[in-house]
C-alpha cells in the first residue's frame, strides 16, 4: 500500500505533498511487462529512453526486479528540494540497472534519502531522516512530517 505524506518546514512556509510506497496494481508481472497497451512502469518512468533500456535488459539480458521497487523520497544535493521518484532495481548477467533523475530546477541528479523500512512507522523514519536535511526554502534543518495529513492511496 501507498502513503501519501506532507512534508512542511518548522520555520517558513515550505510544504511539499510526496507520495511513496507502492500501489496495489504493482506487481512485478505488471510492472515488468511493458507489451500491454499501457505499461504501468511508462506512467511511472516518465523518461522514454529509461524505459527502452529497462526494455532491453528484460528481453534480451533476463534482468530480474528486486523486491524493493517504489515511489520513495529523493532528494536534490544542488537546491535541496525534495520530489518523490519511482525506485527500480534489476540485476542480469553482468551487471545492475537503477534509473536516474534530474532535479526539475537545477538539474542536479536527485539521490534516494529513504531507504530499505524498518520497524518504525514511515512518518517516525522519514521524520528521522528529514532532521539531517535543510529546507529548500529556508535551509534550516526544520523540515517535519504533518502526521495529520497522511493519506493511503492503492
Ligand atoms: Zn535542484
Ligand atoms: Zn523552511
Amino acid at each position: 500500500m501507498g502513503i501519501g505524506i506532507i512534508i512542511r518546514c518548522k520555520e517558513c512556509d515550505y510544504s511539499k505533498n510526496l507520495q511513496i510506497g507502492v500501489g496495489m496494481m504493482y506487481a512485478p508481472h505488471n510492472i515488468l511487462n511493458l507489451e500491454s497497451k499501457s505499461p504501468i512502469l511508462k506512467s511511472l518512468i516518465p523518461s522514454k529512453k529509461t524505459i527502452e533500456k529497462i526494455k532491453m535488459l528484460i528481453e534480451s539480458k533476463n534482468a530480474v526486479l528486486a523486491d524493493d521497487y517504489g515511489h520513495y523520497i529523493y532528494r536534490c544535493p544542488g537546491c535541496n528540494e525534495l520530489f518523490d521518484r519511482f525506485f527500480i532495481h534489476l540485476d542480469y548477467d553482468n551487471g545492475s540497472f537503477e534509473p536516474s533523475y534530474r532535479c526539475g530546477k537545477c538539474r542536479s541528479t536527485l539521490e534516494r534519502i529513504d531507504h530499505n523500512p524498518d520497524e518504525s512507522s514511515i512518518e517516525e523514519r522519514i521524520g528521522k531522516i528529514l532532521t539531517s536535511f535543510p529546507c529548500p526554502k529556508c535551509g534550516s534543518r526544520s523540515l517535519y512530517v504533518d502526521s495529520d495529513c497522511t493519506l493511503m492511496w492503492d
